[in-house]
This record gives structure tokens, C-alpha cells and sequence, in this order.
């Protein structure tokens, strides 16, 4: 089969298995580039392991720290006719490379919200792994059936509190334009919390210590944005941002679960805002990311997925020379170069500006689009488009 990207809105409904293996090795090929010292995660369980920042938390521990990994994803496999997702063909080539290298890597294609699900995992442990010593828990997704229930949430990207009215950009057209956005009723941010909050990582926690899997001195994290003034009223003040909040209260509750056991710790990192499967869906975010782009690469500050893991990892969580650096309700921050005020002005100052003319002049919605279509394995130097390949990977 020939693949070609075929883009419906914010998503890319097929995906090239060379290209996503490039990428990869990309990522792989940053870490291996890097000196790293002291010891890391030996053992490594990634809740949403595919694509986006889970991806790079599992190269940088297999190939910063060598570690073990175990990967939980919801992806879909190819057919005779059918590209596989992105995060399928991402999984195959990250496995392929770990086991050149002799690294265990097992992946689970599951919905993480599920009691299969932790059950499966424990199970994969058990048998092959021993003990976990880092959690990585950066699921991104827009419904979640609760296991205890059976009921089925939907989150929603809402303002709070008041409608807003903002400069979008569409991503397909290049057109800017303003969008308003209603307030979420209380029912759609209770929801919204219930399938990005942090509900189901304490209950990943909890059954992992239940079956003695948890490793003496184990550390887990889950991943929040949290912007400023600019991103706040879809983002951080929002229904998004006020299931990010709930991390806060479910790291609190984890830590005090592992500290007396297993001398353990939860933490929240904070990221950077960078184009992923999930971000390309928030109203708004698009046109904040092009514009942030730009600035921060004019800066010479730009970093993609793997340089933040990168830092979170071996210069935060596990660096040899100090604690991590932590704000005032204890998360890590890796995001402090996004929030440079200097950065923040100069967005603001092109977003005021922006408009359909000047979009592709003022912004780096070129790099937007390359790193749009880059997820997908599309527009890959060294890559073949026109060559037939087998979809099934
Ligand atoms: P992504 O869409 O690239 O990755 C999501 C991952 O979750 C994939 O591996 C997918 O397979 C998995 N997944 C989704 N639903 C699942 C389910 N039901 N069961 C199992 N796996 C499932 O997203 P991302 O942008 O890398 O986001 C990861 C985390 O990082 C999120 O918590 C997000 O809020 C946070 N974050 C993202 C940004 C950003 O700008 N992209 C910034 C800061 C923090």
C-alpha cells in the first residue's frame, strides 16, 4: 500500500510506519547522545507509552538508564487495507530497537482505565519484570468508563465560570479567526476531572502496591500543562485544568501511601505546550504553539518531547547531585522556559497582531504543520512516499 496522509481537522487518520520508526529512532538517537550518570529507573511502567511525552519517558529509560519497560497504550493495529495508528507503528519500532539493544521492552495495547487492564499488567510483571521503581502515568484521552461503575465520562475543553472569546487558528486552512467558547456546566467539569483527574493514577497505584509490585524507593509521575495568562482561560482555568488540579491532590494521597512503606513519592511534572495528538485537539492551543515556536525559537530555547523528558528525568528525578526543583505545591517544574516572561510578552505581543495574512509570517505554523504531520511519520527527510509498504508494520 502507498500511504498518504489524509487529515480530517486536528487528527491524521492514517499514519506511515517508516516515517514513525524515524522518529523514533530520533529520539533514540538524542538520548544515546547524551552523558548521563548516576543510576536511574531500572524497571519502568508507562501508562500511555505510544505517543507524545509517554513515548519519550520510554526511550530515555531504556536508552538513557537501560531500564525495563512495560507500556500501556490504546492504539490500533494495521490490516491488509488499514494503516495502524501512529502510536502502534511508534510501539513496534521502540520494541524492535530495545531488543537489538537486549532491553526487556513489553507493550499492552488496553484501555488503562480498566481492572483488565491493571490486572494484565500486574500479571506481565509478575511473570517477567519482578518489581516497578518509576510510574509514568501520561494517559491523554477524552472519555473514561468508570470500573467501579460502569458509567462513561466524557471530558470536555470548556471555560469556567464565564463564555470566552479567543483568536483560533485552523490548522487545515491557515485561517485565524475568533471562536467564543460557552462555560462548562458543573456536570461537564465534574466529568472532565473524573477522566484526566486523578482518580484512576491512584487507583493504578493502589493495585500495584496491593500486589507487592512496587520497588523500595519507587517514584511515579503524571504530567500537567499549566501555561499562563494567554493559555488560562482554555487551559489552566478551565475544565482541563481543573482535572490537572486533582493530580495535585492525588499526588498528595499517593505519597502518603508509598512514603512509610517504600520511602516512595508522587509528583506532578509540569511540560512544556508542544504539538502532540492531544494538544492539536484544544481550541486555541494551535495558534498559542505556533506563535510560542517562533519565540522560542528565535530564542534558541525550542525543545520538542524528548528534550523535557529528558531534563525531567536525568537532571530532576533522578539527578545525582541534587533534589529536584520543586514550586509551591510540589511539582516539578520543566516548563519555566515556556513561562520566561520575556517569552510570554513577546507571544502576546504577535498574538494582538495575528491574523489569517500574517499567520504563516508571524508564527512558525510552517514548523507547526511539519511537526503536525511528523506524528504521523509524514514528511520525513529519507523516507519513501511514493514506495509501496506493508500497513500491518
Ligand atoms: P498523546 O496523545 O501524544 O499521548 C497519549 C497516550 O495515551 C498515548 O500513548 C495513547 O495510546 C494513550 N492512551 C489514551 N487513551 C488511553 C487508554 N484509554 N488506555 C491506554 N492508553 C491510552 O498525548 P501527550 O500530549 O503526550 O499527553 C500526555 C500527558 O502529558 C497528558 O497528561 C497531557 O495533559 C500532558 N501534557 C501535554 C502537553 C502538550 O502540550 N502536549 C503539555 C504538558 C503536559
Amino acid at each position: 500500500m502507498i500511504i498518504k496522509p489524509k487529515v480530517r481537522g486536528f487528527i491524521c487518520t492514517t499514519a506511515h510506519p517508516l516515517g514513525c520508526a524515524t522518529n523514533v529512532s530520533e529520539q533514540i538517537h538524542y538520548v544515546q547522545q547524551q552523558d548521563i550518570s548516576g543510576d536511574g529507573p531500572k524497571n519502568v511502567l508507562i501508562l500511555g507509552c505510544s505517543t507524545g511525552y509517554g513515548l519519550a519517558s520510554r526511550i530515555v529509560s531504556a536508552f538513557g538508564y537501560g531500564a525495563a519497560t512495560l507500556g500501556v497504550m490504546f492504539e490500533k493495529p494495521g490490516t491488509e487495507k488499514r494503516t495502524a495508528s501512529a502510536g502502534y507503528y511508534n510501539t513496534l519500532a521502540f520494541e524492535a530497537a530495545a531488543s537489538e539493544k537486549g532491553l526487556y521492552a513489553r507493550s499492552l495495547n488496553l484501555d488503562a482505565f480498566s481492572d483488565e487492564a491493571k490486572t494484565e499488567v500486574i500479571d506481565a510483571i509478575k511473570a517477567d519484570m519482578g518489581k516497578i521503581d518509576l510510574v509514568v502515568y501520561s494517559l491523554a484521552a477524552p472519555r473514561r468508563q468508570d470500573p467501579k461503575t460502569g458509567e462513561v465520562y466524557n471530558s470536555v475543553l470548556k471555560p469556567v465560570g464565564e463564555a470566552v472569546t479567543r483568536k483560533t487558528l485552523n490548522t487545515d486552512s491557515g485561517e485565524v479567526s475568533e471562536i467564543t467558547l460557552e462555560p462548562a456546566q458543573q456536570e461537564e467539569i465534574d466529568a472532565t476531572i473524573k477522566v484526566m483527574g486523578g482518580e484512576d493514577w491512584e487507583l493504578w497505584m493502589e493495585a500495584l502496591d496491593d500486589a507487592g509490585v512496587l520497588a523500595d524507593n519507587v517514584k511515579t509521575t503524571a504530567y500537567t500543562y499549566i501555561g499562563k495568562e494567554l493559555t488560562w482561560p482554555i487551559y489552566g482555568h478551565a475544565t482541563i485544568g481543573k482535572a490537572k488540579e486533582d493530580l495535585d491532590r492525588a499526588a498528595q494521597a499517593i505519597t502518603a501511601r508509598l512514603s512509610s512503606q517504600y520511602g516512595g513519592e508522587a509528583r506532578v511534572s509540569v511540560l512544556k505546550a508542544l504539538v502532540t495528538q492531544a494538544s492539536s485537539a484544544i481550541p486555541v492551543m494551535p495558534l498559542y504553539i505556533s506563535l510560542l515556536y517562533r519565540v522560542m525559537k528565535e530564542q534558541g530555547t525550542h525543545e520538542g518531547a524528548i528534550e523535557q523528558i529528558y531534563r525531567l528525568l536525568v537532571e530532576e528525578l533522578y539527578n545525582p547531585n541534587r533534589e529536584p526543583v520543586l514550586d509551591e505545591a510540589g511539582r516539578v517544574r520543566v516548563d519555566l522556559k515556556e513561562l520566561d516572561d520575556s517569552v510570554q510578552r513577546r507571544v502576546e505581543e504577535l498574538w494582538h497582531q495575528v491574523t489569517t495574512d500574517n499567520v504563516k509570517a508571524i508564527s512558525d505554523f510552517e514548523g507547526y504543520q511539519e511537526e503536525f504531520f511528523k506524528l504521523f511519520g509524514f514528511g520525513i527527510a529519507g523516507v519513501d512516499y511514493e514506495a509501496e509498504v506493508d500497513p500491518r508494520g
